[in-house]
């Protein structure tokens, strides 16, 4: 089957509450600021210096479950005690005019983007190890202990999803980890099926 890499390439980014995923795209979109990156929308309150349209955008429960019945997410999904959704009108036209686009989302709905968008790359990102994790929440001191008990209960679920990822990459080093990710979307970009151009005519 021939197939031209006309859209842009959807990136899924999941892993565990606190592993460092803000951290690591801050990180790569420094290195790639071609990457479109997905503000999604959120129930959550804003932690300390998190911006409206930002880092998300913030909207209440009724304005979300509105957006909900208005079928206005490509995916959304529950995650201690919030809903988190990507709007599909932001994304959709980002990946027709070629740009590729990069979500922060959880297993739920990665799983979703990958039944509905079967080309997306899926990447999962693990900390060295879990008390680096456990670390990395207390050291952020934006949640109060309750709430981390409750992210680093929620790590331990995501776990298992793993291997439904097509990539693991560990955020030991930011920098390593950034590269990695950027190595990985090389790769994706020289795969054959998005190349035809190159195998004609020869
Ligand atoms: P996430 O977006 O996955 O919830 P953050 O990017 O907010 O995680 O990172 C959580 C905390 O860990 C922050 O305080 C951040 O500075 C720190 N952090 C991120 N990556 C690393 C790393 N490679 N080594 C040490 N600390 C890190
Ligand atoms: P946080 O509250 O730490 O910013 O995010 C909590 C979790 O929600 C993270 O695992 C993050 O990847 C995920 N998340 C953020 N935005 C979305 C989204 O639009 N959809 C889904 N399904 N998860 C999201």
């Amino acid at each position: 089957m021939t197939q031209k890499k006309q859209r842009g390439q959807l990136i899924v980014l999941s892993g565990p509450s606190g592993v460092g995923k803000s951290t690591v795209i801050a990180e790569l979109l420094s290195e790639r600021p071609d990457i479109y990156f997905s503000v999604s929308f959120t129930t959550r309150k804003p932690r300390v210096g998190e911006a409206d349209g930002v880092n998300y955008y913030f909207v209440s429960k009724e304005t979300f479950e509105e957006m909900i019945a208005r079928d206005e997410f490509l995916e959304h999904a529950r995650y201690v005690d919030n809903y988190y959704g990507t709007s599909l009108k932001l994304i959709r036209e980002k990946l027709e005019e070629g740009t590729d686009v990069l979500l922060d989302i959880e297993v739920q709905g990665a799983a979703k983007v990958r039944e509905k968008c079967p080309d997306a790359v899926l990447i999962f990102i693990v900390p060295p190890s879990f008390e680096e994790l456990s670390r990395r929440l207390h050291g952020r001191h934006t949640d109060d202990e309750e709430v981390i008990q409750g992210r680093l209960q929620k790590a331990r679920e995501e776990w298992k999803e793993i291997p439904n990822y097509d990539y693991l990459v560990v955020n030991d080093k930011v920098p390593t980890a950034a590269g990695e990710i950027m190595a990985i979307l090389t790769a994706e970009g020289c795969r054959t099926k998005y190349r035809t151009e190159l195998m004609e005519g020869v």
